[in-house]
This record gives C-alpha cells, sequence and structure tokens, in this order.
C-alpha cells in the first residue's frame, strides 16, 4: 500500500505546478543524481528570432520565401520563427511533397521547385556545396534546386530561471547536470557555459540522445536516479528511457508530456528542484 505522506507529497508538487504521475517518481526524485536536459525549448525559450539573411544568388526576400513555404507544415521552433519574419500567408497551392527530417531539417517543392532548409547535416546529406556561416547563433542552410540558396541566422534565448534552476539543482546535492542538443557546437557550448552546466554534448540526432542518455546509465550505481528533461516529439523516447522523464506542460508536444512522469505545468526549470525538495521532505517521512 502507499503511505499516505506520498499523497501529501504529489498534492504539494502540483500547487506548485508540478504534476507527479505516480509516488514511485518521487521516490526517484529524492535519489536523483543525475539531469539531463534538452536544450531548445527546455533550457532556452524555443522562441527563434532571424537575425541575420545571407542570400546567395537571389534577392534577401526570395530567400526567406522559399524557407518559410518550405516549412509551412513544420511546427519546429525553427520553423515558427522562419513562418513568422515571412508574415504572410501561405498559399497551400505553392507546396507540395513535404518531408520533415529529424534533426536536419525539411525538404519540400516551393512554386515548382525542390527547396531544402536546414542545418549543414542536411545539406551533406543532400550533396550540396554550401557556404559555411560562421556567425554566432542557430543557422538555417537553403538550397533550391540541389544549388545553394543562402543561410538565415536565427536566434534563441535562455530562459529567465535556467541559470538559477541549475545552481538549485547543483546546491539540493544533485552531482552532473548534462545538456544534450542537435544544435551545432558553437550554440550548444555558449549556452552550457552561461549556465553552468558540467558536461555538453552537440549535433546529437534524436536518437542519438537515448544513447547518451544509456551510457550515463551505465556509469551510475545502485540507487542513483536519473532525470531528463525535455519538450518535443523527438523527445519522447529519452524521456521514457530515463528513471524520471520530465516535459515541459505548456509548451511542450502531447507526446513528450505523454511519455512522461513528471510534468512542469509552467515550463520553469527552476520547479524540478523544488520538486526535489518536495520529495525528499516526502520521503524523510515515509523512509
Ligand atoms: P534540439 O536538440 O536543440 O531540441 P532538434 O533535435 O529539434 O534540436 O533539432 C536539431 C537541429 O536540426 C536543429 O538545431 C536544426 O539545425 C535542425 N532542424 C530540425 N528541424 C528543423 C526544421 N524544421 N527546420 C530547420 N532546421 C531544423
Ligand atoms: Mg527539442
Amino acid at each position: 500500500s502507499i503511505p499516505l505522506s506520498f499523497f501529501g507529497g504529489i498534492g504539494g508538487a502540483s500547487k506548485c505546478g508540478i504534476l507527479v504521475k505516480g509516488s514511485n517518481y518521487l521516490e526517484a526524485l529524492a535519489d536523483m543524481t543525475t539531469i539531463v536536459f534538452d536544450k531548445t525549448g527546455t533550457l532556452t525559450k524555443g522562441v527563434f528570432k532571424v537575425t541575420n539573411l545571407y542570400p546567395a544568388g537571389m534577392k534577401k526576400e526570395e530567400l526567406l520565401q522559399y524557407a518559410a513555404l518550405a516549412e509551412s507544415y513544420s511546427d519546429h521552433p525553427i520553423s515558427l520563427s522562419l513562418k513568422e519574419a515571412y508574415g504572410r500567408k501561405m498559399d497551400a497551392e505553392r507546396i507540395g511533397e513535404v518531408e520533415e527530417i529529424p534533426g536536419h531539417g525539411v525538404s519540400a517543392v516551393v512554386d515548382g521547385h525542390r527547396v531544402l532548409a536546414g542545418n549543414l547535416k542536411l545539406m551533406k546529406r543532400m550533396d550540396i556545396p554550401y557556404e559555411e556561416n560562421s556567425v554566432s547563433g542557430t543557422v538555417v542552410y537553403v538550397a533550391v534546386d540541389d544549388k545553394f540558396a543562402g543561410s538565415i541566422v536565427i536566434a534563441d534565448e535562455v530562459k529567465e530561471d535556467a541559470k538559477a534552476a541549475i545552481a538549485a539543482l547543483n546546491e539540493a546535492g544533485v552531482r552532473k547536470t548534462v545538456m544534450l542538443t542537435g544544435d551545432r557546437r558553437e550554440v550548444g557550448e555558449e549556452v552550457a557555459s552561461k549556465l553552468g552546466l558540467d558536461q555538453v554534448y552537440t549535433e546529437l540526432l534524436p536518437g542519438d540522445k537515448v544513447d547518451k542518455v544509456e551510457e550515463l546509465l551505465q556509469n551510475m550505481n545502485g540507487r542513483e536516479q536519473l532525470a531528463f528533461v525535455g519538450d518535443g516529439i523527438n523527445d519522447a523516447p529519452v524521456l521514457s528511457r530515463a528513471d524520471i522523464g520530465i516535459a515541459m506542460g505548456a509548451m511542450g508536444s502531447d507526446a513528450a508530456i505523454e511519455a512522461a512522469d513528471i510534468v512542469l505545468m509552467d515550463d520553469e526549470p527552476s520547479k524540478i528542484a523544488v520538486a526535489v525538495r518536495i520529495a525528499r521532505k516526502t520521503l524523510r517521512i515515509v523512509r
């Protein structure tokens, strides 16, 4: 039977906007020593803004239009920023053969032209000769009819409470804080150092994130528990694999919320340390 104080713990957490899906996760939280974060939408706002356009052989407006139309069916944070910058209605008749390639970007036919929009991995995978853009920020590379058409720089911001969230976890005795991201090294390392994370792994494909978590789990022993915090559709397998899966409830995908054991209703990473404190208090009564 479940000790009554667990209900008190779960109730106390829910009052703080932390939904715990079972008493066993409260128990696991009390023993969490490693916490792994996804970057975009979890530690950063995931609301990108287009900051610069670098067209190659076309006008800036054309570059943005191709990218935005190609991305019209995606709801990736990057895609939303391109559509927002474009700012006009999309005519569905202009767009066809849409394919989203996880961890890479999208491919679509726009006005009869085959358009690719995504990261360098996408350009390499499709054998497009590209000009690398070394400006700081997340870069979307665009190709039209297999020819490089330019790059678009977009910037994300870290969440207001992210730095305090990491500090509070360290203070609560969590030994290892890790960030995983599909974004490029420069961007990942900048965010990790800004937030004071212990480790960062970048340029990962969605499947690589599961492998990284497996690897970290192998280096832990006995009672030690690992939590993964994510928000995206691609994060569902990692959320399931971790001892404790924590999802963002407000902006997070349905798949992530479904796969998670704990949901943060207001998307604030600082709530995790609050949950740890509640869990420890509950367990002191039970154990
Ligand atoms: P993260 O690990 O930061 O949450 P994702 O795994 O969602 O990022 O994506 C990894 C990378 O793949 C992105 O940084 C971006 O370069 C590229 N990418 C993914 N989806 C798209 C898209 N719809 N449009 C452009 N680029 C994309
Ligand atoms: Mg993500």
